[in-house]
């Protein structure tokens, strides 16, 4: 039986990953920081918070990183955990580096100093793109991140880069676009959006306040995208990957199909607040996800439409038991 070690397994993820790798026939264990209010919802959600083995740890502290790989001793290890909002990344910059850029080379240094021979799989983004210098981004797209978030993600891209060609390591980035569920957190854009509709629909709310929706980004389903992390540390040698569906939609048009899988126009709910702008702004995300396919044989398979009336239905469940 293999074992797999994941970082980030409470998030959304970070819970998809288990839930695929348990039934591929892992060993699933992972870090779980601590914190004063419960954070295993994600985990139960998907049944599964008695399946996986919980280390207490903490990606800025690389004692409990060596002493966790010690004691899993795992053949792969899935770097999922991140301060992964970007609008939190302006307001935290520096804990933003320390945890999404240092934490992967703490976590790269504990395998290297504990066991190189174990799969490492870097979660990196599309945001590293930013400013976008190419219209479909692929694998050689050169980076021009906007945020302290980008940033953070391009330094922990590089050192997976950089030790996979200096030590050998078999350290694998994923260059994955955004990608949504019902597991989604409350702050992204398309939860906010699926929650607000179902509260509109059910009578808690009158009105969604939303930032810039003529933004593009190319979404997908997490469900979809943990498979091609696995993929990818299976391969015969270490690479890099795009992750991305190579479709496009603006959030004006995401808010559109979200209000009418509950009968409204979202003309008559959404109110645009400057407050919500950001400092600097990734107007455009399109991923070109033909390596992916050519080399992995990964394809996303959830169309956007899917997607958001999955994440409608879920948020008019979860409101409705609420009230
Ligand atoms: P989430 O925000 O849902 O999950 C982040 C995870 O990181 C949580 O489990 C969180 O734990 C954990 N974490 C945060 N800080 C620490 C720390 N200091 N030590 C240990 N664990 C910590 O992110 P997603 O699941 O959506 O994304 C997974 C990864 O993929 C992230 O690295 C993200 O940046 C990246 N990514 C995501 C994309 C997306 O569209 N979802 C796109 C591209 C990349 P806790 O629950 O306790 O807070
Ligand atoms: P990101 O691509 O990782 O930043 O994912 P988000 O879901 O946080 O944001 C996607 C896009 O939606 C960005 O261009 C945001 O500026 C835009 N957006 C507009 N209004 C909001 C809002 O209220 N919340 C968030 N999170 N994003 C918003």
């Amino acid at each position: 039986m293999k074992t797999a070690f994941i970082t980030g397994i409470t998030g959304q993820d970070g819970a998809y990953l288990a839930q695929f790798l348990l039934q591929q026939g892992y060993r699933v264990c992972g870090l779980i920081a601590r914190r004063s209010t419960d954070t295993l919802w994600r985990l139960q959600y998907l049944n599964m918070d008695k399946d996986v083995e919980l280390i207490e740890g903490d990606l800025t502290d690389v004692s409990s990183l060596i002493r966790a790989i010690q004691q899993v001793k795992p053949s792969e290890v899935y770097n999922l955990a991140a301060q992964s909002f970007v609008g939190t990344s302006w307001e935290q910059p520096i804990t933003t580096s320390q945890v999404t850029a240092l934490g992967a080379l703490h976590l790269l240094e504990a395998i290297r100093l504990t066991d190189p021979s174990i799969r490492f799989y870097q979660a990196s983004s599309s945001e590293m793109f930013g400013l976008v210098q190419e219209a479909h981004q692929s694998e050689k797209t050169p980076f021009y991140p906007r945020s302290p978030y980008g940033v953070a993600k391009l330094y922990a891209h590089w050192i997976t880069v950089n030790y996979r060609e200096s030590f050998q390591l078999f350290g694998c980035s994923g260059i994955l676009f955004n990608h949504e569920s019902p597991l989604r957190g409350i702050e992204f854009v398309t939860r906010k959006v699926t929650d607000g509709a179902a509260r509109i629909k059910l009578g808690l709310e009158k009105e969604l306040r939303l930032g810039n929706i003529d933004s593009k980004r190319d979404w997908g389903f997490a469900g979809d995208y943990v498979k091609a992390m696995w993929m990818m540390l299976q391969q015969a040698e270490a690479d890099d990957y795009i992750i991305a569906t190579g479709k496009t939609t603006t959030v004006r048009d995401m808010c559109e199909i979200a209000f009418r899988a509950v009968g409204l126009n979202y003309e008559d709910h959404i109110v645009i607040d400057p407050k919500l702008y950001r400092p600097a702004e990734v107007d455009l995300l399109l991923g070109n996800p033909l390596k992916a396919k050519q080399r992995l044989g990964w394809e996303a398979e959830t169309s956007l439409q899917q997607l958001i009336e999955m994440m409608v239905e879920a948020d008019l469940r979860r409101v409705h038991s609420m009230i």
